[in-house]
């Protein structure tokens, strides 16, 4: 990346009110057929648009054709019953009824290939795109078929390497893996939840980053993070791995979050999204505190690594307050430009 402090966010952007309906998660569409192909195709150019507004430089699809990060990929997968559903503990955290994995799962066709070329068309800047990362996948389903956890995992690796390998053929710039389940089961993140982002990345030339955060601004998410005390050190477990593995980009929570700053000193050398924005608070931060979480990481971050962002996707949020943060990141990341160059 050419620019310094390239900004970028985490994910998903608030859709508009009549493409589905809105601070919801899985909200369902209100339009069907070839005027919901054509209304998520709008609402990606109007995200993109938020976005360029903003000073955003990696701009990204606001995952405008999608329902959720994780359902929307699996929903296009083969093995996966979506009629059959049982009640799981997602991430430790919350009941929700998931499909069932009933047979060996397989990516018959591309997912989001189609959507990435479209993106690609609209847009010189240079573009990411998310797919869920296989721990976090395995997380929303129950497995009938592997009867393992990890087993499932390399399934989706696999299926994942093809999805990115073919987005990377689109002209995606940064590949981004989602895995707030990392912050979660530590003791397989390391025995094989890395191994297997690193087999869903595995010969890409573009850019691959890990999205690791505490969750969208659901009150699930939030209730558990009243449990996790004064300083959240989950980080601290996965890094030291993350650090050696071949991963480019690691994009971490920092704003409003309990995180003690100096665990981004484990994972020196890399690249780090630096979640400057809160996605669980209708506050928008001034640019001067963007500016603020910006120069503490950048205690622990090389400044050509450095890439602002905000600590999850904004989904949930009502699009004024997504669009109040987006230029507030904008606009701090300038700041810190500036003083750099002073
Ligand atoms: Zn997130």
């Amino acid at each position: 990346m050419n620019i310094l402090l390239p900004t970028s966010t985490a994910g998903s952007l608030p859709k508009p009110s009549w493409l589905a309906q809105s601070e919801t998660l899985w909200s369902p569409w209100k339009l069907e057929g070839e005027e919901l192909v054509e209304g998520k195709q709008d609402a990606l150019r109007l995200s993109l648009d938020d976005q360029r507004q903003a000073g955003i430089d990696i701009v990204s699809d606001g995952e405008q054709t999608r329902q959720h990060f994780v359902t929307t990929f699996i929903e296009h997968l083969s093995g996966v019953d979506f009629e059959t559903r049982k009640t799981v503990r997602i991430r430790d955290r919350y009941d929700a009824s998931v499909p069932t994995v009933v047979g060996a799962v397989e990516r018959r066709k591309p997912v989001f290939v189609e959507d990435a070329k479209f993106l690609r068309q609209q847009t010189n800047q240079p573009i990411k795109w998310a797919l869920p990362g296989p721990m976090t996948m395995i997380d929303t389903l129950y497995d009938a078929h592997y009867k393992s956890r990890e087993k499932l995992a390399w399934g989706f690796a696999k299926i994942l390497n093809q999805e990115a390998r073919e987005l990377e053929a689109a002209g995606v710039d940064i590949i981004q893996f989602d895995e707030p389940a990392f912050n979660v089961f530590f003791d397989e993140v390391n025995e094989w939840g890395i191994a297997t982002l690193e087999k869903a990345a595995e010969g890409l030339k573009c850019e691959t980053a890990v999205h690791i955060c505490y969750g969208y601004g659901i009150k699930a998410n939030t209730d558990w993070k009243k449990t996790l005390g004064s300083e959240w050190r989950q980080y601290e477990r996965a890094f030291p791995k993350l650090k050696g593995s071949s991963i480019d980009i690691i994009s971490l929570e920092c704003q409003n979050s309990r995180v003690p700053m100096d665990l981004i000193e484990l994972i020196r050398g890399k690249k780090v999204m630096v979640g400057a924005i809160d996605v669980a608070s209708d506050i928008i931060e001034t640019p001067e505190q963007v500016a603020d979480t910006l120069r503490k990481a950048l205690q622990f971050v090389d400044v050509d690594k450095l890439y602002p962002s905000t600590n999850c996707g904004m989904a949930p949020l009502s699009r004024r307050v997504a669009k109040g943060k987006l230029a507030a990141l904008g606009a701090g990341a300038a700041i810190i430009r500036r003083e750099l160059s002073a």
